[in-house]
């Protein structure tokens, strides 16, 4: 970004006031078209993880209002897939347009609830508003075939209806991307949602449907729960046989425990899970292009990305050079408060991630890994974590196995090609893999190796509204995003007619 759209961006955030912002949020459920409190009259408290103080108190859904939510969204399915497809994609059009008016409030909420800085969260806007746009433009493709059966005897026709009354459950690291990633291809596809955020970021999932809302969204299309017991109020909602789909991002444990769940429906299921991504570096890379990768992968949203690179994998003529380069940047990176000026690092979302991060790091190094910079908590307000690099990781650590989900870039080495993919390839996780390599023959032989549903070749972030994003193993089942996003909220019709000549 130049200097001049820089010192314009400060301006505008700086003069955005927290607190009116925070007051413009709807704290009530988003229920039928109204907005409600919820049943119990119970409240959840949000805090912001750069100071762990609560900004502020939001209606915290029982069942009952579970089930209110799921009465809405059967009500409205009918009148909702009927609708003319470029009318429910003129209203993701318009809410695209509303965004972009709103990027600065959208970006700054997103830092107060989860903390990444402002310039990532304006990203993420980005992002997450291209989903508005993409589905919007694919509202009006949704196609059929119309075909002579092979013996001639008949017509097949084959048309997409959608699926029906999905629930979409999202995760807190990507506040507004996930839901509009969700939201889009439903509405596009004509499918009315509940909507369940992350209890620790709701207001961000509150203040976008206040903004549907304002676009003209028809009642009951789509529904807002937040709730402090998710499993309390998903209970309900999963065992409705008027639900048709289920639509979840987030951990794999609870994606498991989730598809349990959906198999006594027999429900469509969408699942975007965990992450184990391998950073592979071979010998002929261009260096400097790999270690920007490495720092964008790695760092980019406080290491808190499914698609984050959670094992460095460099081959062993290189290793010294480039963690010697990561180290460096690495040391520059300033940590503070997402809303300070020159913040490349915010805080963790919360204590029990400075847990594990922290749990994970001292396995490594009882285990002999080296920390060349970082290595701790930092003693301040809030859940901040240095930025770290290690290098030596002994096989057996629990940092290679699991997602770290923090900012620290574990290294190891390679010595071949096949040496490379094997490791890459051991684990359960299969989302995402970065490879560099001047080496176009070897690029492609690892496209087809790594068993991952997503790689980035000389490229460390690649996330975008027109592409599949979605993971194999146990990294989830279907896609999101791109010309397959929206057929995950549609289901094939066959209709078989006989020879009209005959
Ligand atoms: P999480 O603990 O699995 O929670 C995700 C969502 O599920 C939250 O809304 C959570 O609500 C809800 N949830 C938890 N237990 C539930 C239950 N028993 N029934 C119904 N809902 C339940 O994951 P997270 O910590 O928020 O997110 C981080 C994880 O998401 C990482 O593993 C990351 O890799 C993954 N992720 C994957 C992708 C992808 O596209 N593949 C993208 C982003 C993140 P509460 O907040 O109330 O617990």
């Amino acid at each position: 970004m130049c200097a001049a759209n820089r010192i314009a961006k400060i301006n505008r955030m700086a003069a955005l006031s927290e607190s009116d912002l925070l007051a413009g949020v709807p704290d009530q459920l988003f229920i039928g078209g109204k907005w409600v409190a919820s049943l119990t009259g119970s409240t959840l408290d949000v805090a912001d993880p750069s100071t762990g103080t609560t900004i502020k108190s939001i209606a915290d859904a029982s069942a009952g209002d579970a089930r209110a939510a799921m009465d809405a969204a059967a009500d409205a399915q009918a009148d909702w897939a009927t609708t003319p497809a470029r009318q429910r994609g003129e209203l993701l059009r318009r809410a695209f347009d509303l965004l972009q008016e709103r990027k600065d409030q959208f970006a700054l909420l997103m830092t107060l609830e989860m903390g990444k800085p402002v310039a990532e969260a304006l990203s993420e806007v980005a992002y997450g508003g291209e989903f508005l746009r993409w589905f919007s433009e694919e509202a009006v493709r949704i196609s059929g075939r119309y075909g002579t059966n092979p013996e001639g005897t008949g017509r097949v026709i084959v048309t997409h209806r959608p699926v029906g009354p999905c629930y979409l459950i999202t995760p807190w690291n990507f506040p507004l991307a996930m839901a509009t990633r969700k939201i889009a291809p439903a509405l596009a596809a004509g499918c009315t949602v509940i909507i369940k955020p992350a209890s620790l970021t709701p207001l961000t999932t509150l203040y976008f449907a206040k903004l549907l809302e304002e676009v003209g969204l028809p009642a009951g299309v789509v529904n807002v729960v937040t709730t402090a017991s998710s499993g309390d109020i998903s209970e309900p909602i999963l065992a409705d046989p008027r639900l048709r789909k289920l639509s979840f991002t987030g951990s794999t444990p609870v994606g498991v425990s989730l598809l349990k769940q959906a198999a006594d429906g027999v429900l469509r299921t969408s699942m975007e899970l965990g992450g184990n991504a391998p950073f592979i570096v071979f010998e002929d890379a261009d260096l400097g292009r790999a270690v920007d990768g490495a720092m964008s992968a790695k760092f980019r949203n406080i290491g808190q990305a499914c698609t984050a690179g959670n094992r460095f994998i460099v081959q062993a003529s290189i290793a010294e050079e480039f963690t010697a380069r990561v180290t460096e940047r690495v040391k520059a990176l300033k940590v503070g408060r997402g809303t300070e000026e020159g913040v490349a690092v915010g805080p963790l979302i919360d204590e029990r991630a400075i847990a594990k991060v922290s749990a994970l790091l001292e396995d490594a190094v009882a285990r002999g890994a080296k920390v060349h910079t970082g290595g701790s908590a930092i003693d301040r307000e809030g859940t901040f974590f240095e930025p770290t690099v290690i290098s030596g990781v002994k096989p057996g650590s629990d940092i290679l196995s699991e997602e770290i989900f923090g900012p620290v870039m574990s290294i190891t080495t390679f010595t071949d090609e096949a040496d490379a993919v094997r490791t890459a390839n051991d684990t359960q996780y299969g989302l995402v893999g970065y490879v560099f390599t001047r080496d176009l023959a070897r690029g492609q032989r690892l496209i087809d190796s790594l068993e991952t549903g997503m790689m980035g070749l000389n490229i460390g972030m690649l996330s975008n509204a027109a592409a599949p994003f979605g993971g194999v193993k146990q990294s989830g089942l279907g896609r999101e995003g791109g010309l397959e996003g929206i057929h995950e909220y549609l289901s094939p019709k066959y209709t078989l007619t006989p020879d009209p000549f005959a």
